[in-house]
């Protein structure tokens, strides 16, 4: 009994290199779980910071719109 394992065995691959893992697993290493937490935590961070400088954009803008010039 030989399985084509090699050939059709159900895989996904590495969020961060690329490289092929067993289905339920998303990264190949420690090393490669740890690069995608610190991406994320940067993401999320500058995101948040994206979001705050918007909204005090938003808030100025609004405030020179409805405020009247002196
Ligand atoms: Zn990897």
């Amino acid at each position: 009994m030989s399985k084509p394992e090699q050939r059709i065995v159900p895989h996904q691959h590495c969020k961060v290199c690329g490289k092929a893992v067993p289905l339920g697993r998303d990264f190949c290493s420690n090393e490669c779980k740890g690069k995608n937490e610190k991406t994320r935590k940067r993401t999320k961070t500058i995101s948040r910071i994206y979001t705050v400088v918007l909204l005090v954009v938003m808030t100025a803008l609004m405030l020179f719109t409805i405020l009247p010039p002196r």
